[in-house]
């Protein structure tokens, strides 16, 4: 969609003073205010295009560049109004001069439709769901709309009225005399706190907060893959916006749990097996257990401790792509306590079958032992 010329939005010509372009402003604001049209999209567009036109053409600056360069002389700025009422850039000057003098001002004053907050949820699951997926029901307490007077706050029947005090801008103005000349201070209405309407019949539901806290409850499926830290957007489902503006998003941030046996790398599971010297020594078919049950593994005669193997395609579905990781099992050779006279006489024959002189054998290991560590 192609932007509309901003005196136009306004209804100004090309030649209008600056009280021409503030008047008509204040006028068309009312008219298309969020307040007095809720749910209205077309009137909220409106109101977020008017408030983008003031912007630029009630700072001298931003005008001047305008005049001269239509939009594209805006930087694409005008994208970023957000439908904040345009009093920015003026604030922006002055609030920077005052600062210099300690005057702390910086009422920034937000009248448009505002997105509303964001929740954030913190869900643990199990391992195994995070393999495979889940449905769990989040349930926490948010603010709603207030279904008695939608939101608006005020009693049903009733509406808000202008506030006498700012005439409906929410802002109030004064004019300063400082060492370097006058300065426009502008600060919010404290009247209507900024809002520019009061309430002069409260909603006996929500006391003209036109927010309700309740307790909900959401559905959210969680895919199969999801890992720690994963986060499940829902658009929407966050704390309701300011002024007709959108809900905000609900973020589900993921917690798997740890388990029992199993451990995770990206798609791939890891796990440890302890094995019995005479498996290890013998060769077996293993029992492994796997996210989908147990399997058989075959580990050949001879295994050392610490050997890795791979099952295919065993490991955690990617929820992006296609493909599994895979399984890794780490066999941990066991070395047997508490041996009878018996098995300790046995291993003994073992030892002496296999050739095998223990004592020389451990010496010359620790003279190694000394060799690399330079220990005399
Ligand atoms: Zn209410
Ligand atoms: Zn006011």
């Amino acid at each position: 969609m192609s932007k509309r010329d901003y005196y136009e939005v306004l209804g100004v010509d090309k030649n209008a003073s600056p009280e021409e372009i503030k008047k008509s402003y204040r006028k068309l604001a009312m008219k298309y205010h969020p307040d007095r049209n809720p749910g209205d999209q077309v009137a909220e567009e409106k109101f977020k295009e008017l408030n983008e036109a003031y912007e630029v053409l009630s700072s001298p600056e931003k005008k001047q560049r305008y005049d001269q360069f239509g939009h594209a002389g805006m930087n694409g700025a005008g994208g970023g109004f957000d439908g904040h009422a345009g009093f920015g850039g003026f604030e922006d000057i002055f609030g920077d001069i005052f600062d210099m003098f300690g005057g702390g001002f910086s009422s920034r004053r937000r009248s448009g439709p505002q997105k509303g907050a964001d929740i954030k949820y913190e869900q643990s699951i199990s391992f195994e769901e995070a393999a495979f997926g889940t449905e769990k029901t989040v349930e926490f307490h948010k603010y709603e709309n207030c279904q008695t007077c939608n939101g608006s706050g005020a009693k049903p029947g009733t509406s808000k009225k202008t506030c006498a005090h700012c005439k409906g801008t929410g802002e109030v103005r004064y004019v300063q005399r400082t060492p370097l000349g006058q300065i426009v201070n502008v600060k919010a209405c404290d009247q209507c706190g900024g809002d520019g309407q009061i309430i002069e019949s409260p909603c006996p539901t929500c006391k003209g907060k036109g927010k309700e806290r309740k307790r909900k409850k959401i559905k959210v499926k969680i895919p199969a893959g999801v890992d720690n830290g994963s986060i499940i957007p829902l658009r929407g489902e966050g704390e309701p916006g300011l002024k007709g503006g959108p809900y905000g998003d609900l973020y589900v941030i993921l917690r798997v749990l740890p388990h029992k046996i199993f451990e995770r790398d990206g798609y791939n599971v890891l796990c440890e097996i302890p094995i019995t010297f005479v498996q290890a020594a013998l060769g077996e078919d293993l029992e492994v257990p796997t996210l989908e049950g147990k399997v058989k593994y075959k580990i050949p005669e001879g295994t050392q401790s610490g050997t890795i193997f791979r099952l295919r395609g065993k490991g955690i579905q990617n929820p992006k792509g296609y493909g599994k990781g895979d399984q890794y099992v780490k066999v941990v050779v066991e070395t047997p306590k508490n041996l009878t006279e018996k098995q300790k006489e046995m291993l003994k024959q073992f030892a002496a079958e296999s050739g095998e002189e223990i004592h020389q054998n451990r010496k010359s290991f620790f003279d190694k032992v000394k060799d690399v560590f330079g220990v005399q």
